[in-house]
């Protein structure tokens, strides 16, 4: 890859290290009939680990002049399928309407750019992913899991502990990427939750938590002005809270109730 114009735009830190692109891997614990989705092959090197425990690999790769490097690293597999485009444009449940298999499972070095983008997307798609495995920005996986009243929690952080149980697995410096990014990494894995608390509208709860979560230092009665306040106040109420808390402050389980109660 030594004359490959890596674009800092498009999150290109490729990871050398065939140690921990074995062991992302092994995290996921790909079995069954599977098949593994990769948003960002690069030039292949997680992918090729991927597709030697995978029944078929699906990958998305927005830069085509990957093409040639992928060809050639990948050229003794015919279990992988690389779509280039831009995988937030892409209609996730057509891409997978023809394929046979058991277990879904995603597991990507994401471009850490759009993580959160990503994220969403993969959420909305209703797909049954059996086990997600995404390395992030160290700083940003943190939050994923932070616990209310510390200053890493935040509206991704609810938002993602609804859907999932997450699990830091282990942290990627800097130096095993080409080129050196400016920060840490760290591999997360989440699992669906068997029991999701009972949402009545999920979008309403999306812009529920963006809004409580706006001004980080504001209270819930600045944040949320032009939600109904007597309504929101019955509900903190029952779990000692006060219209002068702090998004921060409130656990999963009081947004999902605001959220019912708003409706
Ligand atoms: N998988 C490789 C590895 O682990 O070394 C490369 C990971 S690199 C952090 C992120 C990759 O995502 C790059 O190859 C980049 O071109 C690709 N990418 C960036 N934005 C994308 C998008 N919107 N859709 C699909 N791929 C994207």
């Amino acid at each position: 890859m030594d004359e490959f114009n890596y674009k800092k735009s498009l999150g290109q830190n490729f990871l050398q290290d065939k140690n921990i692109l074995e062991n992302i891997v092994k995290v996921a614990n790909i079995e069954g009939n599977s098949l593994t989705i990769e948003i960002g092959p690069g030039s292949g090197n997680l992918t090729k680990e991927i597709a030697k425990v995978s029944n078929q690999v699906l990958c998305y790769e927005i830069d085509d002049r990957l093409e040639t490097y992928l060809d050639v690293n990948l050229k003794d597999f015919t279990n992988i399928q690389i779509i280039f485009d831009d995988f937030l444009k892409r209609n996730l449940n057509n891409d997978l309407k023809d394929k046979k298999y058991d277990n879904l499972y995603l597991v990507a070095n994401l471009p850490y750019y759009i993580t959160t983008p990503i994220i969403e997307k993969v959420i909305n798609s209703n797909l049954k992913f059996k086990k997600i495995v995404i390395m992030i920005q160290k700083e940003v996986g943190e939050r994923f899991n932070a616990k209310p009243g510390s200053k890493e929690y935040n509206s991704l952080t609810v938002y993602l502990n609804y859907y999932f149980n997450l699990n830091k697995e282990f942290i990627v410096s800097r130096n095993c990427f080409i080129p050196k990014p400016n920060v840490d990494s760290i591999v997360i894995s989440l699992e669906n939750k068997d029991n999701l608390l009972n949402l009545k509208d999920k979008n309403k709860f999306n812009k529920l938590l963006k809004d409580s979560f706006k001004f980080k230092r504001k209270t819930i009665k600045n944040n949320l002005k032009n939600y109904d306040l007597n309504i929101i106040s019955k509900v903190l109420e029952k779990y000692h809270f006060t219209l002068s808390s702090r998004a921060e402050e409130l656990p999963l389980e009081v947004f999902v109730d605001l959220s019912n109660s708003l409706n």
